[in-house]
């Protein structure tokens, strides 16, 4: 039996595409980096692949016309260079990317794109500023679903890379790639001396392998695979709605008085 989403470009055939109106393009997009001992370099490339795929699903099947393209697996590690097999592409790669998707998606008439954002080193905000003034017909937008308010209530330890968040999503969608407990560093951090960057008024690049030994920030060892279920169902019910609002949006009459 074929098995076969429609709304996943890599699996789906001009078959099934040659009369398709699509109204949303979503793109996933990671990184691979060391993701403390214990969790694959593919870590935010499988968080955004299975985040956008089941997020279109639900807004699939209320009807949306969106379909998720390939993940991008490489972003910016410029922090991380020292750090074996970190592979980085720089911001101006990454706009060179969106510039050459945006083309072909603007061309074809399909005029909303959406990145689903998987990697903190990742800023969309300025590439796609400077897209949209390029593509005025396109309408641009991505998620950092990692910073979905709510977090919080779903995990006890904060974190932000391989933390209890990461390792209990990772537990929920690929336990067959977490490495045992016994593997799992502590994920401690060191600031910054100059208090104003700790305070976050004022910001510089960390040097990740001068800041954790393991490559991790936030403890993992209360992670476990119900968490990881239960805010994975919390970040696509959201997006999934997202997508379905996009595809369903006259973008040239998005505002209203509240
Ligand atoms: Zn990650």
């Amino acid at each position: 039996m074929k098995k076969i989403r429609p709304y996943i470009l890599a699996e789906t055939n001009w078959q099934h595409l040659k009369d398709e109106t699509i109204e949303v393009a979503i793109l996933p997009w990671g990184a691979t980096e060391a993701h403390n001992y214990h969790l694959p370099y593919a870590t935010d490339v499988f968080e955004s692949d299975y985040i956008a795929s089941e997020s279109a699903k639900i807004a699939w099947e209320k009807g949306a016309k969106a379909i998720v393209l390939p993940a991008i697996p490489f972003g910016v590690n410029t922090g991380q260079s020292d750090i074996y097999l970190d592979i980085n592409i720089n911001p101006s790669t990454q706009f060179a990317i969106l510039n050459d998707i945006i083309t072909v998606l603007n061309r074809q008439g399909i005029k909303k794109l959406m990145v689903i954002n998987s990697h903190g080193g990742n800023d969309f905000k300025p590439l796609l500023r400077e897209l949209g003034l390029k593509f005025p017909e396109m309408f641009l937008c991505f998620t950092n679903w990692f910073q979905m308010p709510n977090k919080m209530e779903f995990f006890d330890e904060k974190g932000d890379h391989a933390d209890e968040m990461e390792t209990s999503i990772m537990m929920y969608l690929r336990p067959d790639l977490v490495l045992e407990t016994s593997f799992w560093g502590e994920g401690k951090e060191k600031k910054n001396k100059i208090s104003a960057f700790t305070e976050g008024w004022a910001w510089t690049e960390r040097k990740w392998s001068e800041v954790t030994e393991d490559t991790g920030i936030g403890n993992p060892k209360l992670a476990s695979k119900e968490k990881g279920e239960r805010f994975f169902k919390e970040v696509t019910t959201k997006i999934g709605q997202l997508i379905y609002d996009l595809s369903k949006a006259d973008v040239s009459d998005l505002y209203a008085y509240k």
